[in-house]
């Protein structure tokens, strides 16, 4: 199944002009044609993609066990489709707030740590682990 979508129409239409690329739930879009793309950009993109793939698989087949034991609406698995970005916000906001982290709250985010540890490793999805971006919340 194709990933990343290249000279894409709606990362021009939705993308200030800084930016070139965005990860909207299992894909990749980018201005960028496939000869111009940076490659440490299609890979900290390509990860993210697949923390949200992970997330959505987990929190679905616990709202799916919560709806089979608890009996309430299907309607609830719907929210396994946000919940990445849920959790990337909710994280980001309690980074900004606390006092913890001296660096900015957008590089500590697990799900960036891991991003960018892929950057220059056009192997790191092969060779990493499923959940990998969990390891970060021990650092
Ligand atoms: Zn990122």
């Amino acid at each position: 199944m194709k990933k990343v979508f290249y000279d894409s129409w709606l990362a021009k239409a939705i993308l200030f002009p800084s930016y070139s690329t965005i990860t909207l739930f299992a894909w990749v879009f980018t201005k960028w044609s496939k000869t111009e793309a940076r490659q440490s950009t299609i890979n900290h993109e390509c990860v993210h993609a697949r923390q949200w793939i992970e997330l959505t698989v987990a929190s679905g087949l616990l709202l799916w066990a919560g709806e089979l034991i608890f009996g309430y609406s299907a309607w609830w698995l719907a929210l396994s489709a946000v919940i990445f970005y849920l959790w990337y916000v909710l994280e980001w906001c309690i980074r900004l707030i606390s006092n913890i982290c001296k660096r900015d709250a957008y590089h500590m985010v697990s799900f960036e740590r891991e991003a960018r540890l892929a950057e220059r490793d056009n192997n790191y999805l092969e060779n990493s682990h499923y959940f990998a971006w969990l390891k970060f919340y021990k650092k």
